[in-house]
């Protein structure tokens, strides 16, 4: 069940809409029911709260997140992923402030399709009307316009971690799912017609590249014009003709599975939206890749061709991981915290057996900080197995116990989470091990 205005204005009576799914067969929905156990046990909220990771606070607002230092060590190291990539395939970053004003959104189209969704900001000495910027492409096609552009200097792909924030009804935040502020691995690549196909292939080959590294299945939503009301699109219909055609091919020509969307474009472009399927099965949006032509023109951007004639480029907007905050969620969720060592902020717990193997625990500690393992010593006074409960309840990837044994024989006892002894092995062995997963991402 949930609440509903009636025709969905909040000034009307509020109903109670009444939700059901059928299935086909017992086997259909017992399966459904255990998922519904798993999606609760995992749910984001519950398990940022106990491995301490974020939390919210009435006095900051709603929909505004604040990341412990363990859960901002997750967001640092998934941007700082998409961004060591970006840069190995030439991309360079930029940095936009975080208002603008508003006559930047109305040249964009966004004052008009979205100004509601947008926090007004007010100035104490000038009536100039101002927003909080809910996305990056504006601002960066006014990086674009600050030089003269040659068909040489094409591509330009431009990349933007920086902090958005939209006006969300308060209904309709969720924990990280739906926030008021969040940031996103944005890009534009503003480009000639001929590279588009070479730029689009290039982030369909990082996307399956990250999808891989989280274990994510994933298809592609061609996102189309909702053809009953061409009133919502800006643009040319011949263009936006092609352009649908167009990533349609681009997905064909990359053997990529997708389906179609009618009605869920831009208002400026059609969509290649990555549809990514978790551990449980639910399907979410991250990426999206979109063949703009409507933001060059508006802004007159323009470049010199071989010929000597000016020409408007073509603008990509490109995100993999999307928002940051939502990637954060999907990932607790998928890893039911569990989270694989390279994005574990404590990869290691080290359980000495008592007081009197505290001193090697302590060199073990060192020497595995100095191959920069982040670790984390248990010097409470508790019998072994609480230590290992508590590690365990906090999800760390490994567990070394260090007992007088341990110690006589320079070794530790390494526990993998999840139950799995892997028996004694020798520092450097377990050293040489986690480094490996580390740099390799594995799962
Ligand atoms: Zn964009």
């Amino acid at each position: 069940m949930a609440g509903a205005y009636w025709h969905g204005d909040e000034k009307n009576k509020m109903l109670t809409r009444i939700y059901g799914t059928a299935f086909e067969t017992q086997e259909e929905l017992d399966k459904y029911i255990s998922q519904m156990e798993e999606a609760r046990k995992r749910d984001h909220r519950k398990l940022g709260r106990e491995l301490d990771l974020f939390s919210f606070s009435d006095l900051v607002g709603s929909g505004l997140p604040l990341y412990s230092s363990r859960g901002s060590f997750v967001r640092r190291t998934l941007n700082d992923y998409v961004e060591e990539m970006q840069f190995e395939e030439g991309y360079t970053q930029v940095w936009t402030p975080q208002i603008a004003k508003a006559d930047l959104f109305k040249t964009s189209g966004h004052y008009d399709k979205y100004k509601d969704s947008m926090f007004r900001v007010v100035s104490n000495f000038s009536d100039e009307e101002m927003f909080l910027k809910p996305m990056n492409c504006p601002q960066h096609t006014q990086i674009y316009a600050a030089q003269p552009r040659s068909y040489r200097d094409l591509p330009l792909r431009l990349t933007d971690f920086a902090m958005l924030y939209r006006d969300e009804k308060p209904g309709e935040l969720s924990g990280l799912g739906r926030t008021r502020a969040f940031s996103q691995d944005d890009c534009h690549i503003f480009c000639r017609e001929d590279q588009v196909d070479k730029e689009i292939d290039m982030a369909l080959q990082m996307t399956k590249k990250i999808m891989g590294t989280f274990g994510f299945s994933y298809k592609y939503r061609l996102s189309t014009r909702d053809v009953e009301h061409p009133e919502k699109y800006l643009g040319d219909p011949k263009v936006w003709d092609k352009v649908e055609k167009w990533a349609e091919e681009i997905m064909i020509r990359n053997k990529i599975d997708y389906f179609q969307g009618p009605g869920e474009a831009a208002f400026y472009a059609p969509k290649m939206d990555l549809m990514a399927t978790d551990a449980l099965g639910r399907e979410w949006q991250l990426s999206t890749l979109q063949i703009d032509y409507v933001m060059p023109e508006r802004f007159g951007l323009t470049y010199t061709d071989q010929d000597g004639s000016q020409k408007h480029p073509v603008m990509l907007h490109r995100a993999i991981i999307g928002s940051a905050e939502r990637t954060m969620m999907i990932l607790i969720e998928h890893f039911g915290g569990a989270f694989p060592v390279w994005l574990s902020p404590i990869q290691v717990a080290i359980l000495p057996v008592s007081e009197k193997t505290m001193a090697y625990a302590e060199e073990v500690m060192k020497k595995l900080e100095e191959q920069d393992v982040r670790v984390e010593l248990n010097r409470d006074a508790d019998s072994l197995g609480k230590k290992i409960r508590n590690a365990e309840a906090s999800k760390v990837p490994y567990m070394l116990i260090v007992g007088e044994k341990e110690a006589e024989s320079n070794q530790v006892s390494v526990r993998q989470r999840g139950q799995k002894d892997l028996g004694a092995m020798t520092l450097a062995e377990f050293a040489g091990k986690i480094i490996k997963e580390d740099r390799e991402k594995s799962l």
